[in-house]
């Protein structure tokens, strides 16, 4: 029969992307459209890491490497993930992916069947539970709440483990939300997988150099090396150092894991860009002094994108402590409230009409709201939230 097979059907074209893609054409149609959909910082990418990607092309690095990365970029990688994550590997245990994206997909495809269970914080990063749909196990959403900075206790997740539990997902810090996961709550997390043989962690560290709250980035692998056999870790270098186009992310787990992505990368995509490897290569090796700055400037653009959401009527938007986003509520602004949108998809649609591109919160699992993402300037920010702000009036 042709037609879509039964593991596309389960699925639906990624809603971050797809906004994103909506607001580049209607850019393209001549209209004026702020868009706030995309995680990308707006950042250039750092001239030394240009640099050794155009030095690359010109060493003929235009050929295919090895499936799943060049050793050069193996190592760097085991570099930044002791420097940055403290988390000891070695080359065998890491695998270079077209983005961190491929990476978390090939790890959930690898491992889910169907039936299997995986237990995904909500609100969640749209494509988390499409991997698991895709791969035919289902999604058990573990609820947070703005009222807890969308953070999770070590026992709701225990509540939810049963027989045909084969991960967790953690993300911290997260997107949509910004929650940052302290060493102290990870320690707890630990316990209770340490509780269940079955179960394995992913843990997307792709922001972990966006962290906004006191004391280093803290990560499960690092804390629990005696469950290290049991946790697959995701970073890369698209949010960190801008480098979102390049398309490479970086993995590390148990090597039958590691082993088996690569399987997957094999048949499906290859090797990810011999030049976008040695970039990244760049990227990892190079100096990192422009991340601590950078930083800064994420912090300022997210205190004056929180101060001025939650002066408009009707929204309200914790702090977050990570990442480039507010999750923002909107309830108010709802017809069963009082408010004039049926749905936050309306929403959605009635502030893109006013110019400016986000993502309704149940793209991510949650409802009555939307995603900003504020790695933008802040005189674009400050035009955004004027624009959200006569739009609501
Ligand atoms: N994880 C999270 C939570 C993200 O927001 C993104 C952004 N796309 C990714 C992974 C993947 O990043 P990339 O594939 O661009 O490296
Ligand atoms: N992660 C970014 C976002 O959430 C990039 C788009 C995507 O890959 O979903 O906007």
């Amino acid at each position: 029969m042709t037609g879509l097979s039964q593991h596309l059907q389960r699925i639906e074209a990624s809603p971050t992307t797809a906004m994103t893609d909506r607001a580049t054409q209607l850019r393209e149609e001549g209209r004026d459209i702020i868009s706030l959909s995309v995680g990308e910082p707006d950042f250039a990418t750092p001239p030394h890491v240009i640099e050794a990607a155009k030095a690359a092309m010109d060493a003929g690095a235009t050929k295919y490497t090895p499936v799943t990365g060049t050793m050069a970029l193996k190592k760097a990688a085991c570099l930044h993930f002791e420097r940055d994550l403290g988390i000891a590997t070695g080359p065998s245990r890491v695998i270079v992916s077209a983005g961190g994206k491929q990476a978390l997909f090939e790890a959930i495809v690898a491992t889910v069947s169907e039936g299997d269970e995986v237990i995904v914080p909500s609100p969640w990063w749209v494509s988390y539970p499409q991997m698991v749909r895709f791969a035919g196990g289902s999604v058990v959403p573990l609820r947070t709440h703005a009222s807890r900075n969308f953070r999770f206790d070590p026992g709701d997740v225990e509540a939810l483990i049963g027989p045909r539990t084969n991960w967790l997902m953690l993300n911290s810090p997260g997107n949509p939300t910004g929650a940052v996961y302290p060493a102290d709550m990870l320690l707890g997390i630990g316990e209770v997988i340490r509780r269940h043989p079955g179960v394995m962690v992913l843990s997307d560290d792709i922001y972990a150099p966006l962290n906004y709250s006191d004391g280093p980035h803290a990560t499960l692998a690092n804390l629990c090396p005696d469950l290290a056999d049991r946790i697959c870790t995701v970073s890369g270098v698209s949010k960190s150092h801008a480098m979102t186009g390049f398309r490479i992310g970086v993995a590390t787990g148990p090597k039958w894991l590691i082993d088996a992505m690569g399987t997957l990368q094999s048949n499906s995509s290859g090797n990810p860009a011999a030049v976008s490897q040695a970039a990244a290569v760049a990227a990892f090796e190079g100096p990192q002094q422009f991340l601590a700055e950078w930083r800064e400037i994420f912090r300022r653009r997210r205190d004056m994108v929180v101060a001025g959401i939650n002066a408009i009527p009707g929204l309200s938007t914790p702090v977050p402590d990570g990442a480039f986003y507010c999750f923002i509520d909107a309830s108010p602004h709802m017809t069963k409230n009082g408010g004039r949108f049926g749905d936050d998809k309306a929403l959605a649609l009635h502030l893109l009409d006013h110019g400016v591109a986000v993502v309704a919160a149940s793209a991510f699992g949650g409802k009555d709201g939307f995603r900003i993402s504020f790695a933008t300037g802040e005189d674009v920010l400050a035009e955004a939230i004027r624009r959200i702000e006569t739009a609501l009036a």
